[in-house]
């Protein structure tokens, strides 16, 4: 339990928590021990009364206390057809199906440079997707999406709505990396964005969440900055879609990382629902 205290804190001091949150009562195990200078003879513990043991009573998770209410709608995605099958080509059957397409793929100039494509990766049946802008240059050497200093940041933000990697999908809109790491071009866009949306139709996650505004826009199919795509739930073809900042930008603005919290507080609890 410490441990995990210790764990949490951390996190908090990471995401720019300005309160130190504890929920539960010191236990009588902090501060005790080895260490505890002229604690020659404890005090010894009175063991529980012998029996059934109490029910626990039940503990709001940490993330929710203070989290911000889910906000109001947003712009809605819809095709009455439901989710784009994939393209003219033909239908891809899973996730390997999309990702060897996605191998060989030449469909835009995005694949001279590449030293591997990077599809995504992540739980089949994940109940949240998280879709990023495209690969930078440790993900283009691994071929695994938010590998690099972005993505250790990105592992903190899951771990502090109770989530991990294994746990959620992440992908990218577009699947090589761009040059220097510029924004895609809206031509690389349109090109790749036939793969991630077939991954989203085969995954249909519950959430969705766009980190920046490339995924955000290119999902919504709008131009607008993240100020104003932040704080709504839109619908991406009826699967509900909370828009945060991209790790990379937290990186180089820490106060950024607060209202990051907010928003994957907000797609957390749009998990619960
Ligand atoms: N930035 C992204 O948008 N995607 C990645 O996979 C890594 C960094
Ligand atoms: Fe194909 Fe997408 Fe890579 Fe362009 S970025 S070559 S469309 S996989």
């Amino acid at each position: 339990m410490d441990a995990e205290r210790a764990r949490y804190l951390r996190l908090q001091l990471e995401l720019g928590g300005s309160e130190v949150i504890l929920s539960a009562p010191l236990e009588q195990g902090m501060g005790n021990g080895e260490s505890g200078a002229g604690d020659a003879s404890p005090v010894p513990i009175a063991s529980p009364p012998p029996g059934p043991a109490a029910p626990l009573p039940s503990i709001a998770p940490r993330w929710l206390k203070d989290a911000p209410p889910i906000p109001g709608p947003g712009l809605v995605i819809a095709d009455p057809a439901g989710l784009p099958l994939g393209h003219a080509g033909g239908v891809w059957d899973d996730l390997d199906a999309v990702a060897s397409v996605v191998h060989h793929c030449a469909k835009c100039p995005l694949c001279e440079d590449r030293k591997h494509t990077v599809p995504g990766e992540g739980n089949p049946g994940a109940r949240l997707m998280l879709v990023g802008e495209g690969p930078g240059a440790t993900e283009d050497e691994t071929g695994r999406p938010f590998v690099g200093r972005a993505g250790e940041l990105l592992n903190t933000i899951l771990a502090s709505i109770d989530l991990t990697r294994e746990e959620v999908f992440i992908a990218n809109v577009v699947k090589c990396r761009p040059p220097s790491n510029r924004k895609p071009l809206p031509e690389e866009v349109a090109a790749c964005l036939p793969y991630l949306e077939r991954q989203v139709a085969l995954i249909r996650p519950t959430v969705m969440l766009a980190l920046g505004a490339t995924a955000a826009e290119s999902l919504l199919g709008v131009r607008k900055s993240l100020g104003q795509l932040r704080e709504r739930v839109h619908s991406y073809h009826g699967i509900p879609l909370v828009v945060t900042y991209h790790p990379a930008a937290l990186l180089r603005n820490p106060h950024w990382k607060k209202p990051t919290w907010d928003d994957v507080r907000i797609a957390r609890q749009l998990l619960e629902r």
